[in-house]
Order: structure tokens, then C-alpha cells, then sequence
């Protein structure tokens, strides 16, 4: 599947799935629901499109309690392969978020731009908790302002794709994290 432009896996199918499992009963500790708790009290997972869906899904599913699911779509200016942080709602919530306990789950941070933006956005929202989930972490994000509580795997400053990620709107479909070999978009 296309034709030698992975230069090699970084993170298998199997590390992904075992690391999602960790990372739900990690969350299922901070947002353990209260007996009779109302619906509206379930954790409110906001997934940021199109990257994290692919993450989102399975993680949905490996939480062992209630959730509901919403989907952000922003873009951000930048080159292909970094963002400027600038941002622009392309598709919003669907409801409101005032009072929730919400969880965004992301693909990859990378200079945290984008996030910084997208947080002071939903902050606004007044939500009762705003915590922010990835699969992929890069190390310029290390030092950024907003606190990621939750971290799938710390990734070196290369450019992957795979399980959502994209170059040109291909390789989402993997369903492990690859080096994009550099010819690509050299
Ligand atoms: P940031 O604002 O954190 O610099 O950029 C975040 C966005 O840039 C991600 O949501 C993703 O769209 C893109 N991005 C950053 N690093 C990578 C990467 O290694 N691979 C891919 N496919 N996208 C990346």
C-alpha cells in the first residue's frame, strides 16, 4: 500500500491499541460518573476533525463510561507541513458546552499553536472542566503554555501519518503511525 512512501512504522497497531486501553482507564479514574448521575453530566468528548477521528473512535470505545460525542472542525493557516496557529471554525459544535466536563481529543500536537487557540475558544463556552487528550505529542509542544493532561505517545520533530493523519489528504486509512518519507513532499 503506497508503493514505498512510508519510510517506516513509528508506532504499530498493536502499541496504538494498547496505549488507547491505558489511556481510557486513565480517564475513567479522572471522570469516574457519580451513581444516578443526569446524562448531561456524561463526559463530553469533542474530537478535532479530521485527524482525530480515527483515535476518538477507538478511544469511545475502550472508555469503560458514559460519553458523548462532538466534532470540531478548524483550520489553521500555515504550510502543509506546519501550522501558524491561527485559527478558523470550519465546522462548530453542535451544542452547548456551558457546565460539561468536556475532553478534547486530538491527533498530534505540534508547536500548539492550533490548540492554544482552539482552548481559549471553548474556554469562552464556560465549560465546568476543559482537559485535552492526543495520541501524539512533538517536542516543541513540551513547553507550550497549555497543560496537556493526557499523552499517548512523545514523538520526535518528524513528519507522520497514518491512523488519521494526513500529507495531501492521503495515508488516514494506516492503521499505524509512519514516517512519511521525505521524497514525498520534497
Ligand atoms: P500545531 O498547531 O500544534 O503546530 O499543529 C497541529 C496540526 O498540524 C495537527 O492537527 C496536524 O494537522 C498538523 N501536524 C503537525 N505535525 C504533523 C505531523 O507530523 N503529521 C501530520 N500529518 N500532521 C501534522
Amino acid at each position: 500500500m503506497y508503493d514505498g512512501d512510508i519510510a517506516s512504522v513509528v508506532i504499530s497497531e498493536d502499541r496504538i491499541r494498547a496505549r488507547t486501553i491505558e489511556l481510557a482507564a486513565e480517564l475513567a479514574q479522572r471522570y469516574q460518573p457519580a451513581p444516578g448521575k443526569d446524562p448531561e453530566e456524561d463526559l463530553l468528548l469533542v474530537g478535532v476533525l479530521k485527524g482525530a477521528m480515527m483515535f476518538m473512535t477507538d478511544l469511545a470505545r475502550a472508555l469503560p463510561i458514559p460519553t458523548q460525542m462532538e466534532f470540531m472542525a478548524v483550520s489553521s493557516y500555515g504550510s502543509s507541513t506546519s501550522s501558524s496557529g491561527v485559527g478558523r471554525i470550519l465546522k462548530d459544535l453542535d451544542r452547548d458546552i456551558a457546565d460539561r466536563d468536556v475532553l478534547i481529543v486530538e491527533d498530534i500536537i505540534d508547536s500548539g499553536l492550533t490548540l492554544s487557540w482552539l482552548v481559549r475558544n471553548l474556554e469562552a463556552r464556560n465549560p465546568r472542566s476543559l482537559e485535552i487528550c492526543t495520541l501524539l505529542r512533538k517536542p516543541d509542544a513540551i513547553s507550550m503554555q497549555v497543560e496537556v493532561s493526557h499523552v499517548g505517545f512523545d514523538i520526535p520533530n518528524d513528519f507522520v501519518v497514518g491512523y488519521g493523519l494526513e500529507y495531501d489528504e492521503r495515508y488516514r486509512d494506516l492503521p499505524y503511525i509512519g514516517l512519511l518519507d521525505p521524497k514525498v513532499y520534497c
